[in-house]
């Protein structure tokens, strides 16, 4: 008995972004700050969710359904939402903190002050939202023909050494702001306070299979937000063992030049990295440009090897990226680089 995953989490397109600009920026960009902490920020984020993806899964329950990350428009708007569940009483958001050290929410003043190390930091106040993700899936299900489930929302903080401190000694908020330790007593005592079926399980069955079918991933211009341009990246194709670029093809292999290693498919991360960073399509021209090779054929046959979905013919060829949740997710920084950003977590 455990509940039933309907969408599992993937690392998000930012996530990715960041990892491939490690592999593409030139050496003496790659300790840039910005794009150092916003990387740093984009891990933390994703490691909370799967900390309590794991926990969710633990909870010894039958009929709830997790859409782990799913992001929805209610025109003009998206809104995404950590984690969402579905039952047939009610609907689960969870909105996962990943802050640490101590975090004091003012239900007052409507605000969440977070102190480290000596520093305070300000964030959104995160009751307000999970109420604003509430009432955008009410509107959402609305649009969609479902009007009387009850939508309960839960901020959960990931981590156990994490301090909260309710500084108005609210009550609501001992239900609302709560660590992920107690996940399954407050799953609970939710379900115990919605004792009937809303939705049949057919309607049940169709909403899960139209929530999965409307996610809508986000994608984020990492190279526009930091202003990095061309002539911060590197040309041609990077060794994957030493981080040296362009690597050379020869004899249907890539071969380093510096740490002599071979690699027949390195063109494929290369193509990958192309469409996280700069668009979502490639022609033959764009992959010779961006291998750094001269032969149409040989273009030709890496595109069509990757199983990418096309459209047009002969020269007006564009081949498109997968899908977000395609990309590998083993993918990380290079170790050759972790030495710039030595604090960084990098399993
Ligand atoms: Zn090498």
């Amino acid at each position: 008995m455990s509940p039933t995953v309907a969408k599992p989490r993937s690392k998000p397109h930012a996530l990715l972004a960041y990892e491939a600009l490690f592999r593409q920026l030139l050496a003496n960009y790659r300790h840039h700050e910005a794009i150092v902490s916003e990387y740093k920020r984009e891990k933390a984020g994703y490691d909370g969710e799967r900390n309590v993806d794991y926990k969710l899964s633990t909870f010894p329950q039958k009929g709830f359904y997790v859409f782990q990350g799913i992001r929805l428009e209610n025109p003009p708007f998206h809104f995404q939402i950590d984690t969402l569940i579905l039952t047939r009483r009610l609907i689960y958001i969870l909105e996962i903190k990943n802050q640490q050290g101590t975090l004091k929410y003012d239900s007052k003043l409507k605000q969440m002050i977070q102190e480290i190390d000596g520093k305070i930091i300000s964030h959104k106040d995160p009751i307000l939202q999970a109420e604003a993700q509430k009432t955008q899936l009410r509107e959402w299900l609305a649009m969609h023909g479902i009007f009387n489930i009850p939508i309960v929302g839960l901020v959960v903080i990931a981590y156990p050494s994490t301090i909260i401190e309710n500084v108005r000694e609210d009550p609501d908020v001992y239900n609302q702001i709560i660590h992920r330790e107690s996940l399954h007593q407050h799953l609970t005592r939710l379900s115990n306070n919605h004792p009937d079926n809303i939705l049949t399980n057919a309607q049940l069955k169709k909403l899960c299979h139209t929530l999965k079918a409307k996610d809508i991933p986000l994608w984020t211009d990492v190279l526009a937000k930091h202003g990095v341009s061309d002539r911060h990246l590197i040309k041609g194709t990077p060794c994957q063992q030493c981080g040296y670029a362009p690597i050379q093809r020869l004899n249907k292999n890539w071969k380093c030049p510096k740490c002599s290693s071979i690699n027949p498919k390195a063109h494929e991360r290369t193509i990958l990295d192309h469409f996280l960073l700069h668009q979502q399509t490639i022609t033959n021209k764009e992959c010779r440009n961006l291998l750094q090779i001269d032969s149409p054929r040989m273009a030709y046959n890496f595109l069509n090897s990757m199983n990418l979905r096309k459209s047009g013919n002969n020269r007006g060829r564009i081949y498109y990226s997968p899908s977000i949740q395609s990309f590998p997710q083993n993918s990380k920084v290079p170790v050759n680089f972790q030495h710039h950003f030595a604090k960084l977590s990098l399993d």
